[in-house]
């Protein structure tokens, strides 16, 4: 276990010690519990207790009220390191279909039954070593089932986040979907439209990052939720036979990869000029950052440059894979000619080519800078822009290699 995981491990079991120790009840709750069961390791740890906010806030030092409305404290155990304490709670009804209006405070059962599926339904008792189970959540683990506790349909018309969280949980687990559960995701699809798009992004980004991407894309497409969820696409009749390329490419990546990179991937399929102009409207409606818009459009545009590299200028190419994101660019290009080709021959010569360049080979410090163009009495405008570059390129291609030989050629070019 790393050094963060464990750390956080020991102050969620001192947070359940304390509670309990002033006679409250208290659990390791939902997502840690199934990732202990299964045997991974949780990314973070929830407590649930009976103590209520004031209570909690009481027995710890530090603490902030994180989603005061809802009872959920935060216990800062030392730097990044906070754990999140619930008071056991019901949700109210849910007029907005993402949160409750209002909640009231309950047992552990009942906070049992307001989760969403039946696997993040579960409790432990770190203390005796137990795990509670009101939700049927040890069966469905032990199946591979995603099945929503209590009624789906009610479920998913509450909070239409679930219908993203069952696909995301389902394809990183390597599950499937309860019927009951699936039928009712299916119907319910429209509605995505409720969530905000900020949350959308998440788990998207979440489900485009991890391995199980192409199921997760797969099961968007089965579900109906994907046209929703990009109507761009829908606009662009992106079609079966579109998705089937793209979830190949997307398929050749089995590590994780970067958001960026899967949304070129998906993308695959479309011709350039519309794959960028595509890729940056459904991240700018997303609102992806702007790193992420920049990159996935680098990506889209530079994509094809294993086809034709041979014929491009060494400065040219130096551009490219001088790039921050050149690393992605070879892994978006293997993964297109090995879907396209079943290898990667052209990719390979190409990287042993970016290879075989030293870094100031391939991204040297410039010769000339546009102080220096002033210092030998140019004056600053468009003039500026063609001689830096047109230097920059004569030096990324070796024929210009000193700065009094580039002054040299600036002054017999633009006297
Ligand atoms: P992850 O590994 O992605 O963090 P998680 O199950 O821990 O998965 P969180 O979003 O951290 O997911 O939520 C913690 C727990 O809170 C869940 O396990 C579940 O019990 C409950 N929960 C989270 N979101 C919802 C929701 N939209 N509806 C009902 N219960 C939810
Ligand atoms: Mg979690």
């Amino acid at each position: 276990m790393n050094p963060p995981t464990r750390d956080a491990r020991l102050l969620a079991m001192q947070v359940v010690e304390r509670l309990t120790a002033a006679g409250h009840q208290a659990y390791w709750a939902g997502g840690c519990v199934r990732d202990l069961l299964l045997g991974h390791i949780p990314k973070d740890f929830d407590v649930a207790t009976s103590a209520k906010p004031p209570e909690v806030q009481k027995l710890f030092r530090r603490t902030v009220a994180v989603g005061a409305s809802f009872g959920v404290i935060s216990v800062i155990g030392g730097p990044g390191l906070t754990i999140e304490v619930a008071t056991f709670r019901s949700d109210g009804t849910y007029s907005d279909g993402r949160r409750p209006d209002q909640v009231t405070f309950s047992s552990a059962e009942e906070d049992a039954k307001r989760r969403d599926f039946t696997i993040n339904g579960m409790f432990f008792d770190p203390a005796k070593d137990e795990v509670l189970d009101y939700v049927g959540g040890r069966e469905d683990l032990a199946r591979g089932l995603i099945r929503a506790i209590g009624d789906p349909a009610l479920r998913f018309r509450e909070d239409k986040l679930r219908l993203l969280r069952a696909i995301r949980f389902a394809s990183r687990l390597g599950f499937g979907i309860d019927d009951e559960t699936y039928a009712a995701l299916c119907r319910e699809v429209d509605s995505i439209t409720l969530v905000s798009v900020e949350r959308i992004l998440a788990e998207l980004r979440q489900m485009i990052e991890h391995p199980s991407r192409v199921r997760s894309i797969e099961m968007l497409w089965s579900s109906g939720l994907f046209p929703r969820i990009y109507p761009e696409l829908v606009a662009a009749s992106y079609d079966r036979r579109q998705l089937d390329h793209s979830l190949a490419v997307l398929g050749f990546s089995q590590h994780a990869v970067c958001f960026a990179w899967g949304m070129a991937a998906l993308l695959a399929s479309i011709e350039t000029t519309q794959a960028r102009s595509l890729v940056r409207t459904i991240l700018h409606r997303q609102r992806a950052s702007n790193d992420d818009i920049a990159k996935a459009d680098w990506l889209v545009s530079h994509r094809d440059l294993w086809r034709d590299w041979v014929a491009k200028p060494t400065h040219a190419l130096k551009r490219v894979l001088a790039h921050p994101a050149a690393a992605d660019l070879f892994d978006l290009a293997e993964a297109t000619e090995r879907a396209e080709l079943g290898l990667a021959d052209q990719v390979d010569q190409l990287r042993r080519q970016w290879g075989a360049w030293t870094p100031s080979e391939l991204d040297p410090e410039p010769l000339v800078t546009g102080k220096d163009l002033l210092d030998w009495g140019y004056s600053a405008g468009r003039i500026f822009k063609e001689i830096l570059e047109t230097v920059r390129d004569k030096q990324l291609d070796g024929e210009l290699d000193s700065r009094d030989e580039a002054e040299a050629f600036i002054r017999r070019r633009w006297c």
